[in-house]
């Protein structure tokens, strides 16, 4: 049985999703995030075919001989790089979503942990450069390591749960916090928490939201 998913991705960034044009660790993120969230799923599929319709908007396009994973394709060629996103999978009764499986090699024993203080562990993820991914292990009770937010940063709870000052984050819940954002995030009591977490700095991610917005509704 799934949790209900309370903490959702904006449209923002998955809109960036389907164009493909976000950092791997982000596209990491948002791919962990839909096989975990129908609601979310459903939104980038939208998405998806909204991006469709402007490509066949396109003269000169032979739309015929496009097979739909073009698309993204195609929209690799106008950003001027290939792109490989990863893809959503269904949900298993791991603790990993799929496509955090295919990044370390399997479930929680395949993860290589680093202890960072306090009872707390990370194994960072080897994704491109301009962003950064990291598994995050908070033991029951314990704060999360403080750190300033440089960007955007994305958290989504994989095992257990954590509280802040406003809100309640469990399973599949997706916290968007950006430079300003002050809390003190706390591991529920009940089991150890375990998170993965992206951040963009020094890349200015929401530079990027407005370019992609364009791509989309031509505006
Ligand atoms: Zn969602």
């Amino acid at each position: 049985m799934r949790n209900e998913i309370k903490h959702h991705l904006n449209d923002s960034i998955l809109m960036a999703y389907a164009a493909g044009a976000l950092p791997e660790a982000f596209s990491l993120m948002v791919a962990s995030h839909l096989s975990l969230c129908d609601t979310c799923r459903a939104q980038a599929e939208s998405f998806d075919a909204l991006g469709g319709e402007v490509l066949e908007s396109i003269d000169g396009v032979d739309i015929a001989s496009l097979r739909p994973e073009s698309f993204e394709a195609t929209l690799a060629l106008i950003a001027g790089g290939p792109v490989e996103k990863p893809q959503p999978a269904p949900m298993t009764c791991s603790v990993l979503p799929q496509p955090l499986r295919d990044y370390v090699g399997g479930d929680l024993d395949a993860i290589r942990w680093t202890p960072v203080g306090m009872g707390v562990k990370q194994a960072i993820l080897p994704t491109s450069k301009d962003a950064s991914a990291r598994l995050l292990f908070i033991p029951a009770g314990t704060a999360m390591p403080d750190h300033g937010h440089h960007g955007t940063e994305i958290t989504m709870v994989l095992q257990g749960a954590f509280q802040d000052e406003d809100d309640y984050f469990a399973r599949g819940d997706v916290e968007i916090a950006d430079s300003d954002m002050h809390h003190t995030p706390v591991a529920d009591i009940h089991e150890d928490c375990i998170c993965l977490a992206v951040a963009d700095a020094p890349l200015q991610f929401d530079r990027l939201i407005p370019k992609i917005a364009q791509r989309f509704l031509r505006i």
